[in-house]
């Protein structure tokens, strides 16, 4: 495959317009067939769902070179049942899981020469978006959606290796008991916009959001799971107010299977977190991202790993989930699809 003339180490993980996406229209009460399209517009009633009451989702997930140079998608199955479920928590249709995993392989296959080589540190990015297309102005769920994945190339999220960053605990919560804080909802993160913001002011790189009916327990940050490390012990925050995650879900078993360590998901309270020695954020963008230091009220947690570079686990389990992604690993049943 003749790759495109791309800068491929110059990318940042920004957005950047790509061959073709994919896009399928819910009319009449049923999806269409689907196609591909070179347009990268949309255009929509001023009246249409998504502008007023926020009917949107969506989802992330990337495509890779190996390093024998096959392209791959990494767990699509699990981004397509994560989509149809919040689709059914917004009142929106689910897009059926098998032709989401078949609408993945088509843009990705359309779009090969933008999956960046082996070992340029640069992925494609896939961002499949679902939204109310048809107008409501009374509150209800709107009679037309639209569904589409863009792709774009992106750049390693951290240039030059990962530091450790700072997260503050925010006055401001993130999701309700019994709220929408399990699905990937527009609207999660149009209320962490402002939060963001102030932490970004303060020197801080994210929020940890505290359990909003106690806050007492450790939740996520507004796009990351966080993980930890005691001894050979790996763990993770149980709670149904947070997004099941993937690629926490992933270091899960690889800590398990391929590393030995022991899983625990459980609460996490926050007064525990001066115990542990190393603590990471995980998600599709950064994989994992070093967590150094924990503000609280002006009080610090500073983890044992420093700020200077990943810890010993938390390096492993990075290197071990990106050589299964990259191909340098054998992988478990299911989780490499080929393009
Ligand atoms: C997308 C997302 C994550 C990470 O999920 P992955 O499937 O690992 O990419 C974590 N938390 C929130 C709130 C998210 O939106």
């Amino acid at each position: 495959m003749e790759k495109q003339n791309i800068d491929w180490s110059s990318l940042g993980f920004s957005y950047r317009e790509t061959g073709v996406s994919y896009v399928s229209d819910f009319k009449n009460g049923a999806w269409d067939e689907g196609r591909l399209t070179d347009n990268h517009t949309v255009t929509l009633s001023e009246c249409a769902g998504v502008f007023h009451y926020s009917q949107s989702c969506f989802e992330g997930l990337k495509a890779y070179t190996t390093e024998d140079g096959r392209t791959v998608t990494f767990r699509p199955d699990l981004n397509a049942q994560r989509m149809m479920d919040s689709a059914s928590r917004l009142e929106m249709p689910p897009f059926p899981a098998d032709r989401f995993v078949d609408a993945v392989k088509q843009v990705v296959k359309a779009n090969e020469s933008f999956v960046p080589p082996y070992g340029s540190g640069a992925t494609l990015y896939i961002r499949p978006v679902m939204f109310a297309s048809g107008p409501v102005i009374g509150v209800k769920p709107a009679d037309e959606y639209q569904f589409r994945i863009l792709t774009t190339p992106v750049g390693p999220y951290f240039k030059g290796g990962a530091k450790p960053i700072s997260l503050k605990v925010p006055e401001f919560d993130r999701a309700a008991p019994h709220g929408t804080g399990h699905i990937k909802a527009g609207l999660n993160y149009a209320m962490s916009l402002h939060p963001i913001v102030v932490a970004h002011n303060e020197g801080f790189a994210e929020n940890l959001y505290l359990d909003s009916r106690t806050r007492t327990y450790v939740e996520e940050t507004g796009g990351a799971n966080i993980i930890f490390i005691k001894d050979n012990t790996f763990v993770t925050v149980a709670s149904d107010t947070i997004l099941p995650s993937i690629t926490r879900r992933s270091l899960e078993y690889v800590a398990e299977k391929y590393l030995g360590m022991k899983v625990e998901e459980r609460p996490v309270p926050f007064t525990e977190l001066t115990d542990f020695e190393e603590a990471g954020l995980c998600g599709t963008a950064a994989v994992i991202s070093p967590v150094g230091r924990i503000v609280r009220d002006g009080q610090e947690i500073l983890f044992p790993s420093g700020m200077e570079k990943m810890g010993p686990k938390i390096q492993k389990l990075y290197d071990t989930l990106t050589g299964i992604q990259m191909g340098r690993i054998e992988a478990p049943e299911g989780w490499i699809y080929e393009i």
